[in-house]
């Protein structure tokens, strides 16, 4: 996949469909899969990690940004999410505020089963997302 020349939605989503098939969802029987494109062009899977101490459910997207940031990788094009359900799956606040750390411009793309497809940046789910003012020190390279 060339990343800085297309997204190719449709590889994305496979990889993404693909990711749900491992999910961990026995709480909701919600299975969801993400995956995450690199600007580089490598693309990160995650599926949803539910337990049963709820508060500690892992969502497809955050299992996707943690393999891909724990790869080195910080600069992303598009994350796609797909579930099934009769409108495409939205990532909850908790996701959209992760992927606006690594920058409001990632694109989702989110799809059910049955291929019915939505794409918005990250800047425009969560306008106005929680920034620090400055930039700590110590944060890492
Ligand atoms: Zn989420």
């Amino acid at each position: 996949m060339s990343a800085e020349g297309g997204i190719d939605r449709q590889r994305l989503l496979a990889l993404a469909r693909q990711a749900r098939e491992s999910a961990y969802a026995p709480y909701s029987g919600y299975p969801v899969g993400a995956a995450l494109l690199a600007r580089d062009g490598t693309v990160y899977a995650g599926c949803n990690l539910e337990c049963a101490s709820y508060g500690l459910t892992l969502c497809a997207e955050r299992v996707a940004l943690g393999a891909a940031v724990s790869a080195g990788r910080r600069e992303f094009l598009a994350i796609a999410v797909v579930a099934a359900g009769p409108v495409p799956p939205s990532p909850c606040g908790a996701c959209r505020q992760l992927l606006a750390e690594f920058g409001e411009g990632t694109l989702v793309i989110a799809s059910n089963l049955e291929g019915h497809l939505w794409e918005a940046a990250v800047g425009q789910l969560l306008p106005a997302c929680f920034r620090f003012p400055a930039p700590r020190r110590g944060a890492g390279g």
